[in-house]
């Protein structure tokens, strides 16, 4: 059987001010899935994911999650319901330690920071139990990601958005967060990825989306948009 809706989103749009930077978007994440969403810059990625954690509100369209409409949500609302947004350029409070930020990600769902979400987000990123009374600025830029990640995991999510978890990071260093995604997902989060890199995303995405100007130009499995002609030729150099 087909997996069950987690997340739809019909005809979203987004403006700042004037400029319209999302034009009737529809997508959608089912239960357990990871779903990409690549494109360019300026494609309207991150305008998307904004309005869907709520720091955003989309100037029309309708956002279901689990079968209940929140796009007239606020954001701690959405948190709480249980949709965490790692945002673009990570965000870690870099005067507060490792420790710390973990235990801020926690609050998003009225979790309890306990022992047991520290052990699993040990078991996900080994580095940053080795890190804990670091401040979170003096991490290197995969390690900060880890971070940002481990803490949204913290309010345990049913579905995590990712926007460009690899960006700025070393080949290495990607490999090993998309590695993580993978893990994140196969442990029952649901995963929500934006990004640039097209190629390592559409190689983990069940499904994928491909914006361009606003609007969603192409979609259907991760394999078969890698296969694609004009994704290969726009995205993925060839
Ligand atoms: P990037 O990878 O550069 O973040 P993106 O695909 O995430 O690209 P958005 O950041 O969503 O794209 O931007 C979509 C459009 O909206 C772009 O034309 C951008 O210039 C515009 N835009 C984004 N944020 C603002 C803002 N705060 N004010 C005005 N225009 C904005």
């Amino acid at each position: 059987t087909p997996a069950e809706p987690l997340l739809e989103v019909r005809d979203l749009k987004v403006s700042y001010g004037p400029i319209q930077a999302v034009h009737g978007v529809d997508l959608e994440v089912r239960r357990g899935e990871i779903v990409a969403l690549i494109g360019a810059n300026g494609a309207g990625k991150s305008s998307t994911l904004l309005a869907l954690s709520g720091a955003r509100r989309a100037s029309s369209g309708t956002i279901s999650f689990e079968h209940t409409r929140i796009e007239h949500w606020p954001a701690h609302r959405i948190a709480a319901t249980g949709i965490a947004l790692v945002p673009e350029g990570r965000r870690v409070f870099p005067r507060m330690t490792v420790w710390e930020n973990l235990a801020m990600g926690s609050y998003a769902r009225a979790g309890d920071g306990s022992d047991q979400d520290l052990e699993r987000m040990f078991d996900l990123f080994p580095i940053l139990k080795a890190r804990l009374t670091q401040p979170g600025g003096s991490l290197s830029g995969g390690e900060q990601q880890m971070l940002a990640m481990a803490r949204a995991l913290m309010s345990r999510p049913t579905l995590l958005m990712l926007d460009e978890p690899s960006m700025g990071l070393a080949p290495q260093i990607v490999d090993r967060i998309f590695e993580i995604i993978e893990n994140v997902n196969a442990a029952g989060t649901s995963v929500l990825l934006v990004e640039q890199n097209a190629e390592k995303s559409l190689a983990i995405a069940d499904r994928a989306y491909v914006i361009e100007g606003g609007r969603i130009r192409l979609s259907g499995a991760g394999s078969f948009l890698l296969d694609h002609p004009d994704v290969q030729a726009a995205y993925l150099g060839a």
